[in-house]
């Protein structure tokens, strides 16, 4: 305990007499946990435009919602991404994914806090990892992601909530529907009263298809959230790879 208090302090002192360095590129900033002008210059920011639902940039209409929302509503009531996929936000999510960079996850979170919908019901939780990637390597990202948020707005995280119970392979490259059937039944609650009536907002790390999401949306739904969200840090905004 003293030993996890010392150290707990001692980082404090390190975060304190530290300059505050660049996310992308590690030179000294002014702000912390931002980038520098020059890797600032190389992120999309994706801002909270486009369709309420699914946060695509919308075609010239008046309409506010994207015509594949309307032809088939998605589990998923709102989804945003803080910035597009890319070689910057792709390093940052692998840094944050083998190495435990706490400092990253507070980065990230920086940009996604302002994309979640304030909902006094909400409770974050992180897209899971099978257990056996979780022993492998000790910690989930996302989990890691919906903490710092969760510090942010003041908004409780359910990090055990929503368990992974099947291991899936990579979807890159399967067809939409090898994807729903490969993520099919791969998710279970853990604790349905932490789930039921709630506002969920899930936290992912890079939306790639939405296959993952939709099967975590479908799981949460049958167990009685009341509204599924999603907060991602980054997103790949190709339109032919992009949900369903
Ligand atoms: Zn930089
Ligand atoms: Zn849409």
């Amino acid at each position: 305990m003293i030993g996890q208090a010392f150290r707990t302090c001692a980082r404090w002192a390190l975060d304190f007499a530290l300059p505050p360095r660049c996310a992308g590129c590690g030179v000294i900033v002014a702000d912390v946990h931002s980038f520098c002008p020059e890797c600032w210059k190389q992120v999309e920011f994706l801002g909270d435009g486009g369709c309420v639902t699914c946060g695509m940039p919308l075609q010239a209409t008046d309409s506010e919602t994207c015509g594949a929302c309307l032809a088939r509503p998605p589990r998923i009531a709102r989804t945003r991404a803080a910035v597009a996929y890319g070689e910057l936000p792709r390093s940052l999510a692998i840094r944050l994914k083998y190495g435990r960079k706490v400092a990253i996850a507070r980065t990230m979170a920086r940009y996604m806090a302002p994309l979640v919908s304030r909902d006094g019901n909400a409770i974050l939780v992180p897209v899971p990892l099978h257990r056996s990637r979780l022993w492998r390597r000790g910690f989930n990202q996302s989990a890691l992601v919906a903490r710092e948020l969760s510090r942010r707005l003041s908004i409780a995280t359910q990090p055990f909530a929503l368990r992974r119970i099947k291991r899936t392979p990579p979807l890159k490259g399967m067809s939409p529907l090898q994807r729903r059937k490969t993520v099919a039944g791969a998710f279970r609650i853990a604790d349905k009263s932490a789930i039921a009536g709630k506002t969920v907002i899930l936290v992912d790390d890079v939306l790639t298809t939405g296959s993952t999401a939709e099967a975590c949306a479908r799981t949460l739904k049958r167990a009685g959230a009341a509204r599924v969200e999603l907060v991602s840090w980054a997103r790949v905004v190709r339109p032919a790879q992009l949900m369903r």
